[in-house]
């Protein structure tokens, strides 16, 4: 068995958390390959050493005295280093990024250090070797990332190293430029080191006990996924459910490596599991409920659309034309809505409504504001007749007016449409009905 361990920013900001981690890997041989994210907050007020990287670069590249923020992320290591009693200096590493700072060595290299130098200090306490990122994950010119190149260059030197430390969120450009993922792109790169390793398990550790059937903000202690499907999981990820970064289920699904999200300060808790497909049936009709607000639909009306042909494509064309991505496009014969992000498109929603009355010549455009979307997902829901029937009259009961509803044809979800107000008390109604009534 082969295992890679990602640890999140709040598992390894303090010398106390860096020993759980330690510990955890310690615990099982097979936990051969670590992917550190920076250090993160010791508590809720504290801040993330990659914000303070980023904001040290601006100075510097403002060209003015960076030198306290500079310190203060010195501290940030040295405190860990201490309390951990490792015999390691940094010295000459935090001199080199100085240096680099002041030659305007870029954003993407200043945040990057964060795991670079949690890396050499991981791999220093557990007797690891050291891969930097930066040689084995590549991205291209044009700042993609390369999945194949990486996989073969990675692949190969995981190869020839039984034991190591791969930095998370960064890699380089053939050239060596430095190139990070989006915020959160450890867990990225944890997924692309269970792939290019072939192990049996990617083993994300955070500070929750895996995924929720819904937002503890808007559920008191909702309960837990035992278990979700990649595919559920994108549903849940795109509308809103954070725990795990958007793209790091593609690496590990092209292999169908299970994802186990665990929590670094609970160990023996399970957490959840995330995989290609199961014959488990989840626990109950539905797997989750994400959502959440800020779109705006555009309600069109033209009697006989459903006869004109290219009535949609004109319909699109003008969101296109305005660099608008529309998510949702419900349809009925003689209307057709369009849901956008509110803040993508109010700045634009006189020309998109012209370019609409141009190029498609409705007879009615209405546009409304403040909504909120909800999605209902669940692999269960697809075998269990009624589902839809249930969710529309809790939310009759909750008294909610439901706006629209869109069910995607992989019956995996149902998406519902309800005013931004409403948004809370549509949630728990759902919550409510499915899960503490069981059916
Ligand atoms: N340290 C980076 C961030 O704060 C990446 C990560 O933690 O995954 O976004």
């Amino acid at each position: 068995m082969k295992k890679v361990v990602k640890f999140g920013g709040s598992s390894l900001a303090s010398a106390e958390q860096f020993e759980k981690a330690g510990n955890i890997v310690r615990a099982d041989k097979d936990r051969r390959y670590v992917v550190p994210s920076a250090p993160g907050k010791r508590h809720s007020k504290d801040t993330k050493v990659t914000d303070m990287l980023y904001e040290c670069y601006a100075l510097a590249e403002a060209e003015s005295s960076f030198a306290e923020e500079f310190a203060a992320i010195k501290a940030r290591y040295q405190e860990i280093i201490n309390g951990l009693h490792l015999e390691l200096s940094l010295e000459k590493e935090f001199q080199a990024i100085e240096e680099n700072f002041k030659n305007k060595a870029g954003s993407d290299y200043a945040a990057s250090r964060g795991e670079y130098l949690n890396g050499i200090i991981m791999a220093e306490y557990l007797g690891y070797e050291f891969i930097d990122a930066a040689t084995v994950i590549r991205f291209e010119e044009s700042g993609e990332f390369d999945a194949e190149t990486t996989n073969k260059i990675l692949s190969k030197k995981l190869e020839e190293t039984a034991y190591a430390v791969i930095p998370g969120f960064y890699g380089a450009k053939e050239d060596g430029t430095v190139k990070t993922f989006s915020r959160g792109g450890s867990d990225v790169t944890g997924s692309i080191v269970a792939r290019a390793a072939h192990v049996d398990v990617y083993e994300n550790w955070t500070d929750v006990s895996g995924f929720l059937v819904a937002d503890p903000r808007i559920i008191y202690k909702p309960e837990r996924i035992e278990m979700i499907t990649y595919k559920e999981l994108r549903e849940l990820s795109y509308m809103g459910a954070s725990v795990l970064h958007e793209d790091a289920i593609f690496p590990v699904r092209k292999e169908g490596i299970p994802i186990n999200i665990r929590n670094t300060n609970l160990p023996e808790d399970e957490g959840t599991w995330i995989v290609g497909s199961t014959c488990q049936k989840s626990k109950y009709t539905i797997t989750g409920i994400a959502g959440k607000k800020g779109f705006c639909s555009v309600i069109l009306e033209k009697e006989m659309m459903n006869s004109e042909i290219g009535f949609g494509r004109k319909v699109l064309q003008a969101f296109e034309d305005n660099d608008i991505s529309f998510e949702h496009m419900p349809s009925g014969i003689d209307t057709m809505t369009i849901l956008v992000h509110q803040d993508e498109f109010v700045h634009k929603e006189q020309s998109v409504v012209s370019a609409i009355n141009r190029m498609a010549k409705p007879d009615h455009i209405e546009i409304e504001a403040d909504l909120a979307l909800i999605a209902v997902v669940g692999r269960s829901m697809k075998s269990s007749r009624g589902t839809a029937g249930r969710i529309f009259s809790a939310l009759a009961h909750a008294n909610v007016n439901v706006k629209m509803i869109d069910q995607g044809s992989s019956e995996l979800n149902i998406i519902i449409g309800v005013k931004n107000e409403d948004f809370e008390v549509a949630i728990k109604a759902i919550y409510d009905i499915f899960v503490l009534a069981r059916i």
